[in-house]
């Protein structure tokens, strides 16, 4: 015997029933029938469904809680902090760039981020000191490309994590995650390492598929792009290569 479908006065489906049921309910008055193929009857009255209850949305990774976002300069700012804030981060930048040579360069670079921070509301922690020294001091002897990329990680995830503790973050991460020129596993290892020691959770996520979003947010803020990684020895290979290319 298949299943008797019933509607309710207002011609809602409110169930199935059975044929034997169904009949019973028309022999006595309680429904008509609407058709027999497929059998359907209608109630005499209505019937008042219970509302279905919406799923409720999956909650974001980052809802509730405060990251610092190291930031190596306005443009890598860009994607990433509207993409951390996408996912529910409240999120404040954190400049500390001891390995951008000379200092004029790190100044314009920060004071990019300066106009671009206001122009999108971001807090922004600036450490108070150009620890150039220090850096220079950290990756003598190991001045080869990567490796002493792996140390100026380093200096600057354990600077921002040390701020992020002392500032009662949930997390911290870093705009080097959108570079493609950068090392994006050493960056992860580092950042993960860093986190643990220092004991504030580093949020790990590739970036980089905002790289071209990077560019075009760069472009329609008028934002300074600069040539060479940071350091001097980044500076020189920049110029090495172009001159070798022909392009200057
Ligand atoms: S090339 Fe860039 S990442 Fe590597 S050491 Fe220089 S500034 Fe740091």
């Amino acid at each position: 015997m298949g299943k008797v479908i019933v509607l309710d006065a207002e011609g809602k489906q409110v169930s199935f029933t059975s044929e034997k049921k169904a009949e019973r309910l028309l022999q006595e008055g309680k429904a008509v029938e609407v058709s027999r193929d497929p059998f359907t009857i209608r109630l005499a009255r209505v019937v008042d469904l219970p509302a279905r209850e919406e799923p409720p949305a999956p909650a974001l990774p980052g809802e509730g809680k405060r990251i610092l976002l190291h930031i190596c300069c306005g443009p890598c700012g860009t994607y990433t902090i509207q993409r951390l804030r996408d996912l529910g981060f409240a999120v404040t930048g954190y400049w500390y760039n001891p390995n951008i040579h000379p200092f004029a360069e790190h100044e314009l670079r920060r004071e990019t981020l300066r106009g671009y921070a206001e122009q999108v509301s971001l807090p922004v922690i600036w450490h108070e000191t150009y620890d150039m020294p220090l850096y220079f001091r950290q990756v003598a002897g190991h001045e080869a490309f990567g490796e002493r990329c792996r140390i100026c990680y380093r200096l600057r995830l354990e600077q921002t994590a040390r701020a992020a503790r002392d500032g009662g973050f949930d997390a911290f991460t870093t705009t080097l995650l959108i570079s493609i020129h950068q090392d994006q596993e050493a960056i992860r290892q580092i950042g993960e390492e860093v986190g643990e020691a220092i004991g504030v959770p580093f949020f790990y996520e590739d970036f980089r598929r905002g790289w071209s979003e990077r560019g075009r947010i760069a472009n329609e803020y008028g934002l300074y792009k600069q040539h060479y990684c940071g350091c001097l020895y980044s500076e020189w290979e920049a110029a090495r290569a172009r001159a070798i290319k022909g392009t200057r």
